[in-house]
C-alpha cells in the first residue's frame, strides 16, 4: 500500500502538519509529488483540496481507518506550487522548523497585493449614434455627458482617472454611458517595474551590444552544459572561474539556450549590491522578458514579479535566494553565482542554504543546476572533486586583464619601524602615485559583524582552543572564551609569546578609517560604502555610480565593496587588516579570509585600458597582516585556489568539520539566564543519550556504527542580544540524517512542554 502526506489548502496558519491519505489503486501511477488532489476532510468528509508533498510506503496510523485520495487535480497552475510545497516539505525535515515557517518561505505571496490597475474608457459609439446623442444630452443641459462624450471623440480612449480628474465627470455617469453602449471600460493590469529610470536608460543604452564571440575556454563550458541538458544529464555544474574569466556571460549565454528551448531560468546572485550590474547585462540581452527582486522591493512589486513569472510572461529571474521560489511554470536551469558567498544561507528558520535547496528544487523539476564562483565553498569543490558535481575550469581573464601584483604587508614589522598608523608605508606610497596619476583607489577594511579575537601586535600571536583550534573571543567577564566549547582562560596584559604590551583587541571602523585617509591626504575625495551609508533604497547604486563617474578618488568600505564590482580607473586595492576575518573564532574564518583577499584582489586591475599619459592600468594590491605566513593569506595572495584547498581540507579533516562530516548548530534562548543553562544542558543531555542509543542499535544490527559528538553547551558567539541570553551546543556526525533525527527529538520534546518559554534554533553545517 503507498500512502501520500498531503498539505490541505485550507488555513495552513492553523494546521501547522500534514495529513496522510491512501492512494487508491486505479490513481497509483498518477499520484506523485507536488500533484494537486481532492480528499474528504474531517468529520463530515468535506471535499477538499491539497498538495502531495509525501510518499510512504509506512502507514502514520490505522490504515483501517486512513481514507483515499479522491481524485488528481493537476493543471498547469497548480504544478509549480505543488513543487514548492514538496521542497517546503523537505526544508522542514532537512533544517527543522515547523511547516508554516517552511510554507512562508516558498510561499512569499501569502498577502497578495493587487497589480495596479488602469481602466481605459473607450468610444464605441458610431458617428450617427453620436450625433444623435450629443444632441438629446445638450437639450437636456446634461453638461457631464456632453463633456466626456465630446472629450472621447477628439481622442478616442482617455485614462479613467483623467476623466474624473481633468474633467469632473464622475463614475456613474461612465457607467451610464457605458450601459448605453456609446462607451466600453477596459481594465489593463500593469506590473511594477522594479528597474529604476536611470537603469533602463542604461540598459536600453546597452541593447544590442552584445559582447564579441565568446572565448574558447566559455564555448566549451556552455556547449558541454547545453549538451549535457540535452542529453538528460542532470549532475549539477560547478564553475571555477577567476575574477574576470567571463563567467556572467557563460550564464547569460547558457540561459540564452534553455530560454530558446522553452523554459525559464533563475539567476541567483548573492546580495543586493549586485543587482543592478547584473540586471543591466540580463536586460540587454533578454529585454523585457528578464524581472529581478530583491529584498528592498516593497511585498507589492515583489508579488508583481511572481505572478508575471507564472503567467509566463518573463524567462529569467534574478534576485537573491528568494527568487528560487519564482513559480516558473517550465523551470529550466538554476544558476548561483558567487556560489561561495555567506547571504546564500537563510539566518531565520527554517536556516536553509540555497544552494542545498536549489539542487533539490532543480532535481524536482527536471531542471539544470548551475554554480560558479573564483573562489568556490570548499563545500561545493570538494564535491567537484569527487564526481558528485561536474567542474569546469576557467582559469584565464579575458584577453587584456591581467592579475594583479600583490604585496603582502608585514605589520609586525610596521610596528617595529615605529609606523602604528593604519597605512602602511607602501600602501600609502602607492596611494601617493595612483593620486597623482588620476587614478582611483579601493580601501577595504573587512570587519566581519563580531570579532574580538585578541592579537599582539608585535610578534602576531593570536589566542587558540587548544581543543577547538579556532580564536578565542574576549567578553566583557575579561576572558577569553571558545564559542565551540564554552573553554575559557583569562587574558594577560601582557603577549604569552613575546611579553610585549601590544596584545589587544582589533577595533577600527570605516569611518575612523575614512577620517583618518582624509587627514594623510587631505586633497583626494574619498566616498564610503558600510551598513551605515546604504540603509535606503538606492543608496548601493548611488554610490557605486558616484564612484564608477570618477567623482570620489577612494572608495572605503566593507566586503560589500569587494563584489564583483568593475571599475576600470581602479589600480589600487589596499586590504588593511587581513587578520579581522581570520580570527573571527569559526573554523570557516580561513576560508572566508582566503575569499575576501582573492576577490579583494580581483578588484584591481580588471580593465586593459591606458590611462593619462599612456600610462597602462595594471592593478597592485597591497595586504596588510599580522600574520603573513597564514596559509589563506600566502594562497589569496598568488591567486592559489588549490593550494588553499589543500591546506584547508587537511585542517577540516583534524577537526571533523564540514565537509568532512556535518555539523548541528543547536541555539537555545530565553530571557532568564539560568533558564536558558537549564535548557542548554537538558538538550546537551537529550542529544548524548541520542547518540548512546543510535551507537548502541548499530552494534546490535552489526551496521556500521554512527559515531556522534556533543561539544557544549557554551555561550554564543553573541551571548545575549536584546536581554536574551543565547547558548550553542554542537553536535558532529558524518551522517546527516542522524543529525536530522536527532533535530525531529528535540522538537517534539519542545511541542509536549507547555512550560517551555524559550526558544530552539537549529543550524545545519553552519
Ligand atoms: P566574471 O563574471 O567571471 O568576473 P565577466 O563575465 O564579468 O567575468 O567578464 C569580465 C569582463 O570581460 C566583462 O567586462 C565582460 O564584458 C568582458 N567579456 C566577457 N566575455 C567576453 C568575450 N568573450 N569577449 C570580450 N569581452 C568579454
Ligand atoms: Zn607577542
Ligand atoms: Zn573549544
Amino acid at each position: 500500500m503507498l500512502y501520500a502526506d498531503i498539505i490541505i489548502e485550507i488555513s495552513t496558519e492553523r494546521l501547522d502538519r500534514t495529513f496522510q491519505y491512501k492512494i487508491p489503486e486505479a490513481l497509483k501511477d498518477e499520484v506523485s509529488l507536488g500533484s494537486l488532489v481532492s480528499v474528504p476532510f474531517g468529520r463530515s468528509d468535506k471535499v477538499i483540496t491539497g498538495y502531495v508533498v509525501n510518499l510512504t510506503t509506512k502507514p502514520e496510523f490505522d490504515p483501517q481507518k486512513t481514507k483515499e485520495i479522491l481524485e488528481i487535480k493537476d493543471d498547469n497552475r497548480s504544478r509549480p506550487v505543488g513543487r514548492l510545497l514538496v521542497l517546503a516539505e523537505w526544508m522542514k525535515h532537512h533544517y527543522g522548523g515547523t511547516l508554516i515557517q517552511s510554507l512562508k518561505v516558498v510561499l512569499p505571496k501569502k498577502t497578495p497585493v493587487k497589480p495596479v490597475e488602469n481602466h481605459i474608457v473607450r468610444l464605441k459609439a458610431t458617428e450617427e449614434e453620436l450625433r444623435v446623442h450629443i444632441e438629446e444630452f445638450d437639450r437636456r443641459h446634461q453638461v457631464a455627458r456632453l463633456r466626456l462624450i465630446r472629450a472621447l471623440a477628439e481622442t478616442g480612449t482617455m485614462d479613467k482617472r483623467l476623466i474624473t480628474q481633468k474633467l469632473g465627470v464622475g463614475g456613474p455617469v461612465i457607467k451610464s454611458l457605458c450601459e448605453k453602449g456609446l462607451i466600453e471600460v477596459e481594465t489593463q493590469t500593469s506590473y511594477r517595474n522594479p528597474l529604476a529610470g536611470g537603469a533602463r536608460d542604461n540598459a536600453e543604452a546597452l541593447k544590442g551590444r552584445k559582447v564579441s564571440e565568446l572565448t574558447t575556454d566559455q564555448k566549451r563550458v556552455v556547449d558541454s552544459i547545453l549538451s549535457r541538458y540535452d542529453a538528460g544529464d542532470r549532475k549539477p555544474s560547478l564553475i571555477h572561474g577567476v575574477t574576470g574569466s567571463g563567467k556572467t556571460e557563460v550564464y547569460i549565454d547558457m540561459i540564452e539556450g534553455i530560454v530558446k528551448r522553452g523554459h525559464q531560468a533563475i539567476m541567483l546572485i548573492p546580495e543586493i549590491s549586485l543587482t543592478y550590474q547584473t540586471v543591466i547585462r540580463f536586460t540587454a540581452r533578454f529585454g523585457e522578458r528578464v524581472s529581478f527582486i530583491h529584498s528592498k522591493l516593497s511585498t507589492g512589486e515583489r508579488y508583481d514579479q511572481f505572478l508575471r513569472a507564472e503567467r509566463g510572461e518573463i524567462d529569467v529571474m534574478i534576485g537573491p535566494r528568494s527568487a528560487l521560489f519564482t513559480p516558473f511554470p517550465g523551470l529550466g536551469m538554476i544558476v548561483m553565482d558567487e556560489e561561495h558567498e555567506t547571504s546564500y544561507k537563510s539566518e531565520q528558520m527554517p536556516k536553509y542554504h540555497a544552494r542545498e535547496t536549489a539542487e533539490k528544487l532543480a532535481e524536482l523539476s527536471g531542471a539544470a543546476f548551475v554554480m560558479g564562483s573564483a573562489t568556490p565553498s570548499v563545500e561545493a569543490y570538494r564535491r567537484a572533486r569527487t564526481g558528485r558535481y561536474e567542474l569546469y575550469e576557467m582559469p584565464e581573464r579575458i584577453a587584456g586583464g591581467e592579475l594583479p601584483v600583490v604585496y603582502t604587508v608585514d605589520l609586525r614589522k610596521e610596528l617595529a619601524e615605529g609606523n602604528k598608523g593604519i597605512l602602511s608605508k607602501k600602501l600609502s606610497a602607492l596611494m601617493e602615485d595612483r593620486l597623482s596619476h588620476g587614478e582611483q583607489i579601493m580601501l577595504f577594511l573587512n570587519r566581519r559583524g563580531y570579532s574580538s579575537f585578541v592579537t599582539c601586535r608585535k610578534c602576531g600571536f593570536v589566542y587558540k582552543c587548544p581543543h577547538c583550534d579556532v580564536s578565542l573571543s574576549l567578553h566583557s567577564d575579561k576572558k577569553l572564551h571558545c564559542h565551540y566549547c564554552g573553554y575559557t582562560t583569562p587574558m594577560r596584559g601582557l603577549c604569552p609569546e613575546c611579553g610585549s604590551k601590544y596584545i589587544g583587541g582589533m577595533r577600527a571602523g570605516t569611518e575612523q578609517v575614512e577620517r583618518l585617509v582624509r587627514e594623510a591626504f587631505p586633497e583626494a575625495s574619498t566616498i564610503r560604502m558600510d551598513n551605515d551609508t546604504t540603509r535606503k533604497k538606492g543608496d548601493y547604486e548611488r554610490i557605486l555610480s558616484a564612484f564608477a563617474n570618477e567623482e570620489a578618488d577612494i572608495l572605503i568600505g566593507t566586503q560589500m565593496i569587494v563584489k564583483g564590482h568593475d571599475f576600470p580607473k581602479v589600480t589600487l586595492m589596499g586590504i588593511l587588516a587581513a587578520d579581522m576575518s581570520l580570527f573571527s573564532g569559526d573554523y570557516r574564518s580561513s576560508e572566508r579570509t582566503f575569499e575576501l583577499l582573492t576577490q579583494a584582489a580581483g578588484r584591481a586591475g580588471r580593465s586593459s585600458s591606458v590611462g593619462a599619459g599612456g600610462r597602462r592600468l595594471l592593478g597592485e594590491v597591497v595586504i596588510q597582516t599580522y600574520s603573513p605566513e597564514n596559509y589563506a593569506v600566502v594562497a589569496a595572495a598568488h591567486q592559489d585556489y588549490a593550494g588553499f584547498y589543500e591546506e584547508e581540507i587537511a585542517y577540516r579533516n583534524i577537526g571533523s568539520y564540514p565537509p568532512l562530516g556535518h555539523m548541528l548548530q543547536i541555539t537555545v534562548e530565553d530571557k532568564d539566564e539560568k533558564r536558558a543553562a537549564l535548557t542548554a544542558a537538558k538538550t546537551g543531555e537529550t542529544a548524548r543519550s541520542f547518540s548512546d542509543q543510535r551507537q548502541r542499535a548499530s552494534e546490535r544490527s552489526g551496521a556500521k556504527p554512527a559515531p556522534m559528538q556533543v561539544i557544549g553547551p557554551a555561550d554564543a558567539a553573541i551571548s545575549k542580544i536584546n536581554d536574551i541570553y543565547r547558548k550553542v551546543i554542537y553536535v558532529k556526525s558524518e551522517d546527516y540524517e542522524l543529525l536530522a533525527g536527532l533535530k525531529d527529538v528535540i522538537e517534539a520534546d519542545r511541542m509536549g512542554r507547555q512550560d517551555f518559554s524559550g526558544r530552539i534554533e537549529f543550524d545545519f553545517d553552519p
